[in-house]
């Protein structure tokens, strides 16, 4: 595996960019705001308008609901929950089983954050910015490294090649490891779709080969829990009308 070009250290010394750690980082690119036309440099991958008074005149003049959608979030917070749970618990026990878990922790894992960051990202920033640095940074790591695993395993991958069982008889499931994983392929890429999918593999290989199920799941499902408790307290528009809305 062929590692970017030195910058400063992360861990164990290895040289990588000073995007690691952020996933709120270097990526150039700029898009049109979907309600207005505006051009906004994105500070996320999906987002797609450049203010939060866009995105909820957006939302109302396309009906969306906001109490289904804060019934739906609540429906997939407890699922990610019970499934990690579940995964964590599991002793010896048939490999299939617990790699099927697996997958199902990491899509859910993933559907909360779209739905966050999408829906909304007030919440998903204030519990960001009121975490020690270098929690926000494991965070924003794991989370984009978890985006990484759902992407490869939705393509050409089996996620048996991202992990690695502990023990003779696979050991319990909490402790087993993420592998190191190779490098993607970007030929069918745009130039922005490489540079996005670059810095979640390297996100990956920072914050998640070599680290186990339990260290991993339990950090992204805590945050996640906090930002979805926050975002069903108040709406959007209360937040807009306070002040508190970032974007
Ligand atoms: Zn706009």
């Amino acid at each position: 595996m062929r590692r970017p070009a030195s910058r400063t250290t992360a861990r164990g010394g290895w040289p990588w960019p000073a995007c690691v750690t952020r996933n709120i980082c270097q990526v150039a690119d700029i898009r049109t705001c979907d309600r207005c036309g505006a051009a906004f440099t994105p500070r996320r991958e999906h987002a797609r308008f450049c203010s939060a008074r866009c995105r909820v005149a957006w939302n109302r003049a396309n009906s969306y609901d906001p109490a289904a959608e804060a019934s739906a979030l609540r429906w997939s917070v407890t699922a990610m929950s019970e499934t990690i749970a579940r995964l964590l618990r599991l002793g010896e026990c048939d490999r299939p089983r617990a790699l099927g878990l697996i997958g199902e922790a990491v899509w859910l894992v993933t559907i909360v954050d779209a739905t966050l960051v999408r829906h909304h990202p007030e919440s998903y920033d204030r519990v960001l910015a009121g975490e020690q640095p270098a929690q926000r940074d494991g965070v924003n790591g794991t989370l984009a490294g978890l985006r990484f695993v759902r992407n490869r395993i939705g393509v050409d991958t089996d996620i048996a090649a991202l992990v690695q069982p502990r023990g003779e008889h696979g050991g319990r499931v909490a402790s087993w490891l993420w592998q190191p994983a190779s490098a993607p392929r970007l030929d069918s890429l745009s130039a922005r779709g490489r540079e996005w999918e670059m810095a979640r593999y390297q996100e990956y290989q920072a914050w998640l080969a070599g680290r186990t199920m339990t260290e991993t799941f339990g950090r992204a499902a805590s945050f996640l829990q906090l930002a979805a408790d926050g975002a069903t307290l108040g709406s959007d528009e209360e937040q807009l009308a306070s002040g508190t809305a970032l974007r």
